[in-house]
């Protein structure tokens, strides 16, 4: 760390993550992404970061920029039991082509499907209780020997994402989101000029791709996180909305 980014902000001894997340945004105000990237996972988190992805209709871009620096990056994906087969194929296409080497699945507890979802319907019943067992708790499981993670959101996502910080405190773990301020016309243009393949589901009129019972197309005019949860009031699935609780018992629910 810089004397000076010491200086520049009050560490906040009450919230130490919040002071440290508040220290890492001033370091990297003016910083480009890979060079974030590589502070975050190289030195600053070393061996205690991990990158979550979907990977879904953007995530090579992040995941290109993150084997660039390490591919080596421990890489855990959300495997619900309810993704697409066109994301699983199009994950092992990627991680081959990038070189990852540490891709991890987090998987729901067998156990606690059976005893809240025997039937496997529970998405239609209460779509928040099946993210809680089948994503929140799992993240919350693979994350619980990592001091920070990397989240792909971007702001112009809208909704909770518009205000999105570049990082944050997430209960005591550091969360870095190193496309916040990135346009889709951003991604784009990356993923062009790297020649990195798009998701397949993507042509199909797919923007935001999740599990597949969740995910419908979006229109001309909608905003592509709008074909997420279509018709209900929820727009995120909770892995965003702090994991402390699901790590006490590794449950959550
Ligand atoms: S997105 Fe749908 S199917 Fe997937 S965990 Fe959430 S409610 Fe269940």
């Amino acid at each position: 760390m810089a004397l000076l980014e010491a200086f520049a902000t009050p560490f906040d001894e009450a919230n130490p993550t919040a002071g440290h997340a508040a220290l890492l945004n001033e370091r990297y105000a003016n910083r480009q992404t890979l060079d974030v990237l590589d502070d975050v996972i190289n030195h600053e988190f070393g061996g205690r970061v991990a990158l979550v992805s979907s990977f879904g209709a953007d995530s090579v871009v992040l995941l290109h920029l993150a084997a660039e620096v390490a591919p080596n990056v421990p890489v855990i994906f959300i495997d619900t039991g309810k993704i697409f087969g066109s994301t699983l194929r199009y994950r092992d296409e990627i991680v081959a082509r990038l070189g990852l080497t540490d891709v991890r699945a987090a998987r729901p507890d067998p156990a606690t499907l059976a005893s809240h979802d025997s039937d496997s319907g529970l998405w239609l019943r209460e779509p928040d209780k099946c993210c809680a067992i089948r994503k929140v708790a799992p993240l919350a499981r693979a994350l619980s020997s990592f001091d920070a993670w990397i989240s792909g959101r971007k702001r112009y996502q809208g909704g909770m994402r518009a205000a999105l910080p570049f990082v944050e405190a997430d209960g005591e773990r550091i969360k870095v989101n190193p496309l916040a301020g990135w346009s889709r016309e951003d991604l784009v243009a990356y993923r062009k000029l790297h020649d990195l393949p798009e998701h397949p589901l993507v042509a199909d009129g797919f923007r935001s791709i999740g599990c597949m019972p969740c995910t419908t197309r979006v229109a001309d005019g909608e905003d592509e996180r709008d074909g997420r949860w279509r018709g209900q009031d929820k727009t995120e699935c909770g892995i965003h909305f702090g994991l402390a609780a699901f790590e006490t018992d590794g449950s959550g629910i």
